[in-house]
């Protein structure tokens, strides 16, 4: 993932894909430190994934897709809703614990220069 600091204000915030290079607090052009993505954050992504995928089978065909495979068709649909927030909540975790690393990374390095 990308952080975003500014020199200036001493300030590291996470960089989204869609901000700019920019100090929000001071306009100033910030530096741009890259922390590579470890499993955690891989896991982060799998679970918003897979959340993705219940709920628009469950909005597509009440889980017409999850209960045409063999070994889903004995779940019944309580656990699927239960399955999606456990997976939004795991993504949410994984996330936090992602960032936090990631952020503890990147101070290092800008310490290091
Ligand atoms: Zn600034």
């Amino acid at each position: 993932m990308k952080f975003c600091y500014c020199p200036d204000c001493k300030i590291l915030r996470p960089k989204n894909w869609y901000s700019r290079e920019k100090c929000e607090v001071c306009g100033a052009r910030c530096k741009v430190i890259r922390v590579k993505t470890t499993v955690l954050g891989w896991l982060s992504y799998f679970f918003s994934l897979v959340a993705i995928l219940f709920l628009v089978d469950f909005i597509a065909g009440d889980y017409a897709f999850l209960k045409s495979l063999d070994f889903m068709e004995a779940i019944p649909s309580e656990l699927f809703v239960a399955l999606i927030f456990v997976s939004i909540f795991a993504a949410f975790i994984f996330q936090y614990l992602e960032l936090a690393r990631a952020t503890k990374t990147a101070r290092g390095l800008i310490k290091g220069k």
